[in-house]
Order: structure tokens, then C-alpha cells, then sequence
């Protein structure tokens, strides 16, 4: 099967890696001419649970002709809509496009480059970091929740999740993954932002009585919100996931500090707690608490970035 990895930062590398080593034929996308140039001379390093070095192709989307059996998107939520833009020469009419970025909305986009019933949508808890250009780290492990967008699509839709599972990424075809779309969001806006606003650890955040409050309140407004959207959402058991989280990731930084705070990059945040503010807009509902929370981070990103 021909898969592209459109975006191969951290996560595109580690699926590419896995579906590589299943015997996939595997192209990744970038345009990080760095890490182009170091997977090329050294090929993929890999360090964490296993240390190798992986010998992947890599170029840039406008270099990729041949049309996909699968498209993996790995970009950030805001770089999303530049890279479709870049690969159409490579989604042809069966070519299935798998998202699993974080975030609420992509589905929305993608639509305008590919036809409903060859989109799938996804979430997945497996994570990876960068090290450098051309070095990627690997530690536990993870699994991924999928489904295809349109009900044409679901045969589609299972033979890709036994791909992903050969490539022992533990996939599993969801009836109903919206909602797991959802609560990922949920946690990333609980999480995330507050921890990148008061640069804390998680555990930090839900020690405070305050801090507490402000994640009830986030979880509300997502839970509100998405009931409007038509999506079954319940309260008491989102809370208990996020509740559960954040004991089993206290002592970490969660991704949006180490974006914007350690490494001074702009967030995924109108995709998340941003998203919850505009679509609550959509059906009168108030959403006070991701409304301040988005403005507090674009400040944020203003302040340490730049405008
Ligand atoms: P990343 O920043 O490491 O990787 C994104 C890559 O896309 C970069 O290498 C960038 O150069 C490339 N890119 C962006 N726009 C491009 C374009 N137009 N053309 C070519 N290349 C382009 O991000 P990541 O950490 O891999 O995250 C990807 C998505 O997965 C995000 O939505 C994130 O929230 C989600 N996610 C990440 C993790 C994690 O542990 N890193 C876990 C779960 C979900």
C-alpha cells in the first residue's frame, strides 16, 4: 500500500516508522528542509523504547506525483489547510485520507479537498517528540480509534484500521468516534491551555482550588456545546476521563507549554477551546471560559511570538 505521512513531525514519524517496518511503502512529507536534509544523509533516528535508524523516503508535498492508496495527516491544525492544498496531485479518486490531528472542525476543511466518503476521522493517544531535525523519540505505547466520515466509506474505513493494527499501532474501527474526538478536545482544553497560560504541570493545574474550578467550567462549556452539535457527550464521564488523565500525566508539561512556552510556537488553541467559543456562538450559548482562554493564549502567542 502507498502512504503518504502528510506532515512528519513527531507523529508523522512515528506512524511512517510503523507502517515503514510493517511493509508499507511509505513516503513522508515536510517541507522542514533540515529535517529533509538529515533523513536523506542519516535516515530516520530513532530513540525511546527502541534506538535504530530507519531508512524512510522524504520530500516536499509539491514533489509527490503518485497517487495514494493512503494519506495520513500529521500537520498542526492551523498548518492543515496549506498542506492539502499542496498534495492534491496525490489524492485521487479512492484515495482514503485518514486525520488524526487533536482538535475539533478538520473535518470541515478536509471536505473541500477530498470527497466525504473517502475521509476518515480519528483520534489516537499514542505521542512522540521531536529531538531535533531527522531525530524522533519513541516511548509507551498507544492506540487509535477510527471511522469513516460517510457510511460509503466504511468497508474502506476497516481495511485501513488492520492496516494501522499490522503496524502494531492498535487501531480499532469506531461506530461512533465523534464523541472520542470530543472528549481528546476536552482534555487538550482543560489541559493544555491553562497549563501553557500559568506554565505548570498538569498535577500543578488540579492542585489548585481555582485551577480546579476553571477545568469544571471548561468541561461544561465543551459538554454544552457539543450536545448543540449533536454529539452524545456526558458530563460526569468526560469529567472522570479528564480527572483520570491528569493523575496519570501530573508530572508532565502538556504539548501547548511545550509549544508556545518552551519552544515559542503558535498553538492549535482556535481548534480547541476556540472552536468550543465559536461554535457555542453558533447556538447562543455563552461560553465565557474558552472565549477568555483563547484571547489569553493569542496574547500569549503575541507576547513570546510576535504578531
Ligand atoms: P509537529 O509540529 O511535530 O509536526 C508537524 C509537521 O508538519 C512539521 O514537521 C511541519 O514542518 C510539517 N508541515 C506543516 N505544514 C506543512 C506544509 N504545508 N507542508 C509540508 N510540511 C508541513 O506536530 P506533531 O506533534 O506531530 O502533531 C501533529 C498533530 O498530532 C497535531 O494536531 C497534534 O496536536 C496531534 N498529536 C500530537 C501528539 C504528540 O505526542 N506529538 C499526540 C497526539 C496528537
Amino acid at each position: 500500500m502507498l502512504i503518504y505521512i502528510a506532515g512528519s513531525g513527531a507523529m508523522g514519524c512515528r506512524f511512517g516508522k510503523q507502517l515503514h517496518e510493517a511493509g508499507n511503502d511509505v513516503i513522508l512529507l515536510d517541507k522542514w528542509e533540515d529535517h529533509i536534509q538529515a533523513i536523506r544523509e542519516n535516515g530516520l533516528k530513532v530513540s525511546g523504547d527502541e534506538e535504530k535508524v530507519v531508512n524512510i523516503p522524504i520530500m516536499r508535498p509539491e514533489e509527490a506525483k503518485e497517487q495514494a492508496d493512503l494519506v495520513i495527516l500529521f500537520t498542526k491544525a492551523m498548518q492543515l489547510p496549506d498542506m492539502l492544498e499542496a498534495i492534491q496531485d496525490v489524492i485521487g479518486p479512492d484515495t482514503q485520507v485518514l486525520c488524526l490531528l487533536n482538535g475539533l472542525g478538520h473535518q470541515e476543511v478536509i471536505s473541500k479537498y477530498v470527497p466525504e466518503k473517502n475521509i476518515i476521522m480519528g483520534v489516537t493517544v499514542w505521542t512522540a517528540q521531536l529531538q531535533g531535525p531527522g531525530h524522533v523519540y519513541l516511548a509507551s505505547t498507544g492506540s487509535i480509534n477510527i471511522q469513516s466520515l460517510n457510511p460509503d466509506g466504511q468497508d474502506k474505513g476497516k481495511e485501513i484500521a488492520d492496516v494501522l493494527s499490522k503496524a502494531n499501532l492498535n487501531a480499532i474501527y469506531d461506530e461512533d468516534v465523534i464523541p472520542s474526538i470530543w472528549r481528546k478536545a476536552c482534555v487538550n482544553g482543560t489541559m493544555n491551555s491553562n497549563c501553557a497560560l500559568l506554565d505548570c504541570k498538569i498535577g500543578e493545574l488540579f492542585a489548585s482550588e481555582d485551577g480546579l474550578t476553571i477545568v469544571h467550567e471548561i468541561i461544561h462549556e465543551f459538554v454544552v456545546v457539543g450536545q448543540a452539535e449533536g454529539v452524545a457527550l456526558n458530563e460526569e464521564e468526560i469529567t472522570d476521563y479528564v480527572m483520570q488523565t491528569s493523575k496519570s500525566a501530573a508530572h508532565h508539561y502538556p504539548s501547548m507549554h511545550q509549544d508556545l512556552v518552551q519552544n515559542n510556537r503558535y498553538t492549535e488553541i482556535d481548534f480547541i477551546n476556540g472552536a468550543v467559543s465559536r461554535l457555542g456562538r453558533n447556538h447562543d450559548i455563552a461560553t465565557p471560559y474558552c472565549d477568555l482562554i483563547t484571547q489569553l493564549i493569542h496574547a500569549k502567542e503575541d507576547v513570546l511570538i510576535g504578531k
